[in-house]
Order: C-alpha cells, then sequence, then structure tokens
C-alpha cells in the first residue's frame, strides 16, 4: 500500500508530491495526459512565446518564488520591465489608468469626488464580517458602491473570469476578509504589511521560456513519483484504505487536484463536486509589426464597460523576449460574462479580439501573428457558500482531500501555498 497518491500532475500536484518526496514520504503521482503542467503551457511559434494559462507571477507569489529557488532554476527567472506596473481600466470608452497612490484616486476619473471620499473612509466603516458575503457587497460595504462598480467588477473578470456579484469573498479574496478581520480595515491591513523581501522579484515575473518551465522542472526532478498516461476513474474507500481505480492502487491517502468537474466523475456520491461551476476562457494573441508599443500591461474591462471581452494584456511591453520583435496583444474573452465564446471558431474570435483593439486601442494594423487558446474546463467560480462547501468535501471521506485551484485558492501561488501548507485529510 502507498502512503499517498497524488491525482492530477499541474502545478498543484507536482508541488504537494515534491514536497512530500523531499519529507522521505511515499508518493504516487496520476496524470491522465501525457505531460505535466495542467493549465500551465508555453508554446513558441515565430518566435513568439505564447501561454495558454497564467502569463505571469505577481510580486506577492514569494512561495513560487521560494518553489522556484528550490528547484535552483532561479538564473531563468525574466522581471516584466517597469512599464508594466503600469495598468488600464476601460471607462467610457477610454482607457483610463489605474491609480497607484492616493494623490492619483483623487485625480483619477474613474471615481467622482463623493466616491473617492468615501473610500478613502474606509478605514472608519466598522467590521461587520458576514460570512457568504459576496466580493461585490464586501467592496461595497467597506469602499462603496462606485468602487465596487468599478474595480471590483473588473479585478474579478481579470483574475476569474467571473462575476463580483456571484462569488464569496471569503474564498475569492480570503486575504481582504482576513485584513478586515484583524486591523478593522482593508487599507490599514495592507499598510501594515511587512515590506517586500529584497531577494525576491519586485514586478511580475516569469521564466525564460514561459511558465511551463517550473512544472517541466518540477516533472524532471520526479520522474520517480509521477506516471503519465493514467487516469483515474473511481476513488472507492475500502475499510482503512482508498482504492483508485483505473491503475487500481490502494493508499492510505488521496489527494485530489483535479478540475471539479473531473472529480465529480471520479466520486459521484459527492454532490458538493458539482456545486463548483467553472467559466470556459480563450486567450487570443495578436501580433503586430511596427505597432508603437504601449507603456503598461494592458487594461481590465468592468463589467459595465462591455461583455465581449474581460481585459488584454500587452505582452511585449512586460516581457519583450517574448514577443519576437512584435507587438503582442493577448485578449482574454468569455468567462462567465459571455461562456459561449470560447465554442467559436479560430477566425471568428480573432476577428473579435481585432475588432476590440480597434474600438478600444485604435488599432487599424493587420495583425502577422494570430493564437486562440481555450480553457474548455475553465476558471473555478468560489460562488457563494464555497467555504462551506469545501468543509463538507474535505471531511466526506476519511484518507481523502481536495487541493487545488477548483478548491483551495484559484492562482498559480494559491496552488503552491496550499500544497506547501497540505495537512492531510481532516477526516482520517
Ligand atoms: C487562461 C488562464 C489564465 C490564467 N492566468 C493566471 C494568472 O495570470 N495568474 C495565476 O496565478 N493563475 C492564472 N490562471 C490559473 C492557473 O493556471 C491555475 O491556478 C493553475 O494552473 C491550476 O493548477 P492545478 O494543478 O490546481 O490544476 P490543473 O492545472 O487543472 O491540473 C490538473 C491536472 O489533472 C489532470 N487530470 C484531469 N483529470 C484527470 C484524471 N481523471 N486522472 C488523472 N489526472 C487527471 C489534468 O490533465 C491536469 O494535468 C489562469 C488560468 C487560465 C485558464
Amino acid at each position: 500500500m502507498i502512503d499517498t497518491v497524488v491525482v492530477g500532475g499541474g502545478i498543484s500536484g507536482l508541488t504537494l508530491t515534491w514536497r512530500l518526496m523531499r519529507e522521505g514520504r511515499e508518493v504516487v503521482l496520476l496524470e491522465a495526459s501525457g505531460r505535466v503542467g495542467g493549465t500551465i503551457r508555453s508554446t513558441v511559434h515565430e518566435g513568439i512565446t505564447v501561454e495558454h494559462g497564467p502569463q505571469a507571477f505577481p510580486t506577492t507569489a514569494l512561495p513560487v518564488f521560494d518553489l522556484i529557488t528550490e528547484l535552483g532554476i532561479t538564473d531563468e527567472v525574466l522581471v516584466a520591465r517597469e512599464a508594466a506596473r503600469k495598468r488600464f481600466l476601460l471607462h467610457k470608452g477610454k482607457l483610463e489608468p489605474l491609480p497607484q497612490s492616493f494623490a492619483d484616486i483623487a485625480r483619477s476619473p474613474l471615481l467622482g469626488m463623493r466616491a473617492v471620499g468615501r473610500a478613502m473612509g474606509e478605514p472608519l466603516v466598522r467590521k461587520a464580517p458576514n460570512p457568504g458575503e459576496s466580493v461585490y457587497d464586501f467592496i461595497s460595504r467597506r469602499f462603496g458602491r462606485a468602487v465596487a462598480e468599478r474595480f471590483a467588477t473588473a479585478l474579478v473578470a481579470g483574475v476569474y473570469g467571473g462575476d463580483a456579484r456571484d462569488l464569496e469573498v471569503g474564498a475569492a479574496f480570503e486575504d481582504w476578509v482576513h485584513l478586515e478581520r484583524t486591523h478593522g480595515s482593508v487599507l490599514k491591513g495592507a499598510m501594515a504589511r511587512p515590506p517586500h523581501p529584497a531577494h525576491a522579484p519586485n514586478n511580475l515575473f516569469t521564466l525564460r521560456g514561459g511558465m511551463e518551465r517550473v512544472t517541466a522542472a518540477l516533472g524532471e526532478a520526479l520522474r520517480e513519483q509521477i506516471r503519465l498516461n493514467t487516469p483515474v476513474e473511481r476513488i472507492e474507500r475500502d475499510g482503512d484504505t482508498l482504492v483508485v481505480r483505473g491503475p487500481d492502487l490502494r493508499a492510505r491517502e488521496v489527494v485530489v487536484t483535479v478540475p471539479p468537474g473531473r472529480a465529480a466523475a471520479m466520486l459521484p456520491e459527492l454532490a458538493d463536486l458539482r456545486g463548483i461551476p467553472t467559466a470556459p476562457i480563450a486567450g487570443v494573441h495578436l501580433a503586430f509589426d511596427a505597432l508603437p508599443e504601449r507603456t503598461g500591461f494592458g487594461w481590465l474591462a468592468p463589467m459595465d464597460a462591455r461583455r465581449d471581452v474581460l481585459g488584454c494584456l500587452w505582452v511585449s511591453s512586460g516581457f519583450p523576449d517574448f514577443a519576437g520583435g512584435k507587438t503582442v496583444k493577448r485578449l482574454m474573452i468569455g468567462g462567465t460574462r459571455d461562456p459561449g465564446a470560447v465554442e467559436l471558431d479560430d477566425d471568428a474570435l480573432v476577428a473579435r479580439a481585432a475588432r476590440i483593439l480597434r474600438e478600444v486601442e485604435g488599432v487599424h494594423a493587420e495583425p502577422v501573428f494570430t493564437h486562440v487558446a481555450r480553457s474548455r474546463i475553465g476558471i473555478p467560480q468560489y460562488v457563494r457558500g464555497h467555504l462551506a462547501r469545501m468543509r463538507r468535501l474535505q471531511a466526506a471521506m476519511p484518507g481523502l482531500s481536495f487541493l487545488g485551484w477548483g478548491y483551495t485558492g484559484v492562482g498559480v501561488n494559491h496552488c503552491v501555498q496550499a500544497a506547501g501548507s497540505w495537512r492531510g485529510s481532516s477526516a482520517s
């Protein structure tokens, strides 16, 4: 019998396996496909590095940077150009810079004076924790409705491809709820944070060759533990052990890191798995010759601005090494705003992306390179009730636990962090 079977070879399953292997535990990772990395995938076409999933790690991704250090690949880290600090929000048909200081907020046309006053008064708003509260309601309560409408809907589109009114703040932005609980205010809590450690990148970062370099390095280090082309069909309890059908292994612990829809097929008796919806999303790369580069890392569209796009990343502005000498933009389309969009064919998605760039950025040039990547499974949505649902799931079967973007945090950094703090099934 094996100590731990990890199901799924994305960043979550790989990081957990890496940790357990280094602790001297017996661990086997089962991956359905012929490659590791899952959603993280980087391919190179005509000198352009195309990310199919995440584009870059944020500065807050310290657990990811620690993992990269453990793997001995820090010399491959690529930090974004200074320009990438600047982001924009689509507002009344124009791109307005996202405020980066209190002075910027007061000057920005994104909020009127009354809304600015309301937002600045956040530290004075009494804390009123509200289990199950949506992201939109939390931001409205603390900062006012205008901030929720303009910023929260755009941020949720950018991170989740989702709707701020549907997502549970305690699950989707756990940090904010924590800051309210511990400091009585999100702003006060954010200002009390320790300074950024000097050894870690202080801007967005990735690796030469793309994000997949991290999962490929884990894959190389874990060759003995990983079984590729090994889909799990069912997980069953048999006395004190769990039986993993497909490869037919017996284990003390099984950690499921596959998306909820896939997990539901392995564990049909756990109805809660069907209560975690996902939002399909498409990324459309367009590359141009001789198009003046914008300063910034792109823009987000609040819900009231447009529904045919979630946002656009200015890849070449932040990471020229990924652009093969071209100006490269990546438009994110779909999500809960337009879930059917991923089913459009490539030509229709490219035409939509080009039209959006024309209307928003005034780009009339023809792209010299296009690429469409779809995530049909889509981004998990931590809809209200997610935390309660997860408590039930983590306790549903002795020895069984759930980890990864379907359950414990949707960003790569959350996945790495959750794998680092995994302590086994709460029901075992
Ligand atoms: C378009 C897009 C953009 C994103 N942008 C960002 C970003 O900018 N920043 C960020 O932090 N995050 C971003 N993310 C999210 C990030 O990609 C995920 O958090 C992370 O990759 C999830 O990793 P995971 O290991 O939890 O799951 P996955 O990557 O989904 O891995 C699950 C694995 O399980 C395998 N599997 C499935 N079924 C079975 C089975 N039956 N048996 C065995 N194995 C199975 C799959 O093949 C897969 O390899 C983005 C995601 C998408 C789609």
